[in-house]
């Protein structure tokens, strides 16, 4: 597995840095967002680092797909029953701030299209 010791993430997912944690496999953590935009708002990581989705899938596509998985099970598990969305922003047009690739899950209310 491959991580960064300066990205926040690798942090997060390695115990440096707490975070509330509500999910967490072999190579995935879901966590809440410090700063949610709206009731809930999870993030989804690998526990390897990867840039962003487009490094991820052409890295390790399987592992894409778990991530995936695991953000529909946390939508269930917090019971986003009439609807969510999962959003992955890559690169600087698209407002990435972390580069560490991951997926937020945004549920628990009527959510606008189309995004900003
Ligand atoms: P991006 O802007 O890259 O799509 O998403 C990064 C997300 O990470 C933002 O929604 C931001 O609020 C969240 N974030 C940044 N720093 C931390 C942190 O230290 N802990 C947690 N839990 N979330 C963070
Ligand atoms: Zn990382």
């Amino acid at each position: 597995m491959s991580t960064d010791s300066d990205c926040l993430f690798c942090k997060i997912s390695a115990g440096v840095i707490p975070a509330d944690i509500v999910m967490e496999t072999e190579s995935a953590i879901a966590f809440r967002d410090i700063d949610p935009k709206a009731p809930t708002h999870i993030l989804i990581i690998p526990r390897s680092h990867f840039a962003d989705v487009t490094e991820l899938t052409q890295s390790n596509p399987n592992l894409a797909g778990e991530l995936l998985t695991l953000a529909s099970n946390v939508a269930k598990l917090q019971g986003l029953a009439t609807g969510y969305r999962i959003v992955t922003n890559t690169g600087e047009d698209a407002g990435q701030s972390v580069s560490h690739v991951h997926f937020h899950v945004l549920g628990g209310r009527s959510l606008s299209w189309p995004p900003g």
